[in-house]
């Protein structure tokens, strides 16, 4: 069965039409990935649909209610169940979460479905957190009005890598962060744009020689931009 992705939140519109766009949108009409985004408001039990209220303890904004975030995640667990599939992973998007990497996204990859709970306003009723959540992300060390971004951040870099997503099998292995390093420079027709000529390596035809310059370009990059990554590398990766 193909992996399945429910996002809940307050804006389902806004991550439906990113979803249904490009690579994503593609993969979802020919089955190979299933998408679902669901109306945490739908599920409130007061007559004004209110999901949010003020912070015990005082301080500015508002918090999100446990309740209609915990009734929809019952909701998607329940479909879950009806399709036969195992529990899915319950991963709340905040910005006091484990930091988000490639690496987190190849171990969620693995999961046969996940649900991603947006918060908003001031955050979430900590109780629901507890109470549901496998894991936590943060997709930086920044603060975001509303966790739809993230959740489709985690989304995107899941879905492109299971199985006939991408046009190349395993295209994913060769780019940025896969192994570590960060990707060489890239380049198209023309030869030559503005004065600048593509490295004339990668007109020679000599595969030897460009996975050599690509590999050499590839590790200074990672040291140049991101010393903290070069510096994690194992020793056999930066003798290339
Ligand atoms: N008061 C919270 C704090 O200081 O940690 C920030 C709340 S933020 C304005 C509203 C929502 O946006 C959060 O509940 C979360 O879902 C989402 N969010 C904000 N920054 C995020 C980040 N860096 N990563 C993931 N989600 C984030």
């Amino acid at each position: 069965m193909s992996m399945r992705i429910d996002i809940a939140t307050l804006f389902p519109d806004m991550c439906r039409q990113v979803l249904d766009e490009s690579i994503l949108g593609r993969a979802a009409r020919k089955g190979l990935i299933e998408t679902h985004c669901h109306q945490i408001r739908d599920y409130t039990l007061n007559r004004q649909k209110q999901v949010d209220d003020y912070p015990y303890g005082g301080g500015c904004g508002m918090v999100m209610n446990a309740q209609p975030i915990y009734d929809c995640c019952q909701a998607i667990l329940a479909q879950f169940e009806e399709q036969g599939r195992p529990r899915p992973h319950i991963v709340f998007m905040t910005a006091a979460g484990q930091p988000y990497t490639e690496q987190v996204a190849r171990e969620l990859a693995a999961q046969d479905g996940l649900i991603l709970v947006c918060g908003h306003y001031e955050g979430m009723d900590e109780r629901v957190i507890e109470e549901l959540a496998d894991r936590e992300i943060s997709i930086g060390d920044y603060v975001l009005t509303g966790g739809e971004l993230a959740a489709l951040v985690v989304a995107d870099s899941v879905l492109r890598l299971q199985p006939g997503v991408l046009a190349e099998p395993q295209g994913y292995q060769e780019e940025s962060h896969w192994n570590g390093l960060l990707e060489y420079p890239q380049y198209t027709r023309p030869e030559e744009w503005r004065g600048r000529k593509v490295p004339g390596v990668l007109l020679s035809g000599h595969h030897g020689n460009i996975d050599a310059w690509r590999a050499k370009m590839s590790l200074e990059r990672t040291k140049q931009r991101r010393p903290d990554l070069y510096e994690k590398l194992p020793d056999e990766l930066k003798k290339v």
